[in-house]
């Protein structure tokens, strides 16, 4: 007679479970929200998770369904952690929008999404408004942390209220989580490997599977002892994922709402005790000038985790000296949900330019330009691929797998592997710009500073720069018998793209250098101007035109 297996139970690894726990077993916890350093909202997470409830009942109430996008255009916020969980606990996919984008932008990812439904910062009602004259998909604003704007008689298709007002009004109780785990949860865009946004969607096992290693001790390794300041903006790559890990942990999540300035965030570590705090290297270069002018300690900041670009050491140095703390450095993509490697944070060969070892759940492989595997992972600079469990299979909208054979996707950065494994990314194949923690595409800029008459050749580039990490600089070749002044050439990007994508300086190069290809040599442009400094727009770095 065969013998019947036993079995486990068919536990679905949804994401609605992390609030739902932390309301169970942590319901006095706090999630904190301030402004301008001032704590303006405070919950617990049993509080949270009803509230969100009501929301989950709101949108049904407004006709989402499992499956729908809803959007949101939000900084850190309780109302915006509400909103996550109420759009994914029921099923639906919450697309994340960057403020700091143009409306044109936002509008082209919502004709993708489709979204019906656009949560909003009231602070962010004049963008909502420029999104939804183009993105014609939209016909329902909720308005959240401020009132609803009037916008009676600009749109009559347009409904618009504040999402308090639509709880109000709603009824019924909505279940969560009685879906499968490989469901769909989020959407963001990135251009993180090639110039034009895609979509990636995250699914709730991989949400959850991150969330887990994310709470592993050598990667955030967080404690419902801890408090940890969420500088990381929610429609960045899930704000590093945060909003599900705190309530996992049982830790209190204190979010900085708009402002992420040095005296605001001080006075948030402050008040609110925090222990941890996560975001971007010019974040905490902000807080740091911050201590150094004005004094003081922040006696219960122990770690901070810092990711999205490189670390320079002396920052690293500064950091740890002036307040104290451990820094954990971390490599991290949109496309990774986003955590690939971080440093343990008793490591005490922790580098600035190391940004750790991967958890269980992400894989590395170094290979050559054409994608083969380097026979030896440890010692030379190769391109780095990954897959894992919270990894991309697929952009949203598109057929095509984003990875090859093997299940590897190609993260565009360039990476060395010490013997100890630690990642240590070199470089950057991918010819994108990373400034304060954001993208900026240099081929949409110079399309357009490309187009002038005047114009022969335009090529944007990164410049180093000590608070942003990079900034864009504008190399340009004129065409024959031409002369054109600096702010003839930046006045037609103004209103096109994002205006902290306006480069900051402009040079005139006599002949632009050009690869085997005919194509402009980027490498070369990076290679001699990326620490050229100017003064009065003359640039002392390496002629490229030679
Ligand atoms: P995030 O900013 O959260 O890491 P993005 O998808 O916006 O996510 O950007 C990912 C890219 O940022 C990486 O592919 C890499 O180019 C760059 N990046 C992230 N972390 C680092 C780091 N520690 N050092 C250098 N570059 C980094």
């Amino acid at each position: 007679m065969p013998v019947t297996d036993g079995a486990m139970q068919p536990y679905a690894l949804t994401l609605n479970k992390f609030i739902e726990h932390a309301a169970k077993w942590h319901p006095e916890a706090e999630v904190v929200t301030g402004r301008g350093g001032d704590a303006v909202d405070r919950t617990g997470y049993a509080a949270l998770k009803a509230r969100a409830l009501r929301v989950s009942a709101a949108l049904a109430g407004r006709g989402v369904l499992f499956g729908d996008r809803v959007a949101t255009l939000a900084w850190n916020t309780q109302a915006h952690v509400e909103a996550w969980y109420a759009i994914m606990g029921m099923g639906a996919v919450c697309h994340t929008l960057n403020p700091r984008l143009t409306a044109a932008q936002l509008a082209a990812m919502l004709n993708q999404s489709e979204a019906r439904v656009l949560i909003v910062s009231a602070d962010l009602a004049p963008l909502a408004r420029k999104i939804v004259a183009e993105a014609a998909s939209v016909s329902q604003i909720l308005v959240i942390d401020g009132p609803a704007p009037d916008w009676r008689g600009e749109d009559p298709d347009l409904s618009v209220s504040t999402l308090e007002d639509a709880i109000a009004g709603a009824d019924g109780h909505v279940v969560w989580g009685d879906f499968d785990e490989t469901s769909p949860s989020g959407l963001c865009f990135t251009s993180g490997t090639t110039g034009s946004p895609k979509g990636v969607t995250y699914t709730h096992r991989s949400g959850y599977l991150h969330t887990l290693r994310q709470l592993q001790a050598d990667v955030m390794g967080l404690t419902a002892a801890d408090a940890v300041l969420t500088v990381v903006p929610m429609f960045h790559a899930n704000a590093w994922g945060l909003p599900f890990a705190a309530p996992a942990a049982g830790a209190k999540l204190v979010l900085p709402g708009r402002l992420a300035d040095g005296a605001s965030l001080a006075r948030l570590i402050e008040s609110e005790g925090v222990t941890m705090a996560v975001g971007v290297p010019t974040v905490w270069l902000g807080l740091l000038e911050h201590v150094e002018a004005t004094g003081g300690d922040l006696p219960t900041l122990k770690r901070i985790m810092v990711g999205g670009a490189a670390l320079a050491p002396a920052l690293m140095d500064r950091i740890e000296r002036r307040l104290g703390v451990a820094v954990q450095t971390s490599w991290g993509m949109t496309e990774l949900s986003p955590l690939g490697v971080s440093a343990a944070p008793g490591d005490s060969d922790r580098k600035a330019w190391m940004s750790g070892r991967p958890a269980v759940g992400v894989d590395l492989l170094l290979t050559d330009a054409e994608g083969e595997p380097l026979a030896d992972q440890r010692a030379a600079e190769g391109h780095l691929r990954v897959r894992g469990s919270a990894a991309i299979e697929r952009y949203f909208g598109h057929d095509e797998a984003a990875t090859d054979e093997e299940g590897w996707f190609d993260t565009g950065d360039l990476a060395r592997i010490d013997t100890r494994g630690n990642l240590i990314i070199t470089g950057r194949a991918k010819d994108l710009i990373k400034s304060g923690g954001e993208w900026i595409n240099p081929s949409e800029i110079e399309a357009i500073v490309g187009a002038l008459p005047q114009v022969s050749q335009a090529a944007v580039i990164g410049r180093s720069d000590e608070k942003w990490g990079e900034r864009p600089i504008l190399l340009v070749e004129l065409a024959e018998n031409q002369s054109v002044t600096d702010d003839e050439l930046l006045e037609p990007l103004r209103g096109r793209v994002a205006s902290w994508w306006l480069p900051d300086a402009v040079m005139r190069l006599d002949n632009m250098p050009l690869g085997p290809t005919g194509k402009i040599d980027k490498l070369r442009l990076r290679s001699d101007y990326r620490d050229a400094s100017s003064a009065e727009g003359q640039f002392s770095g390496k002629r490229a035109a030679s």
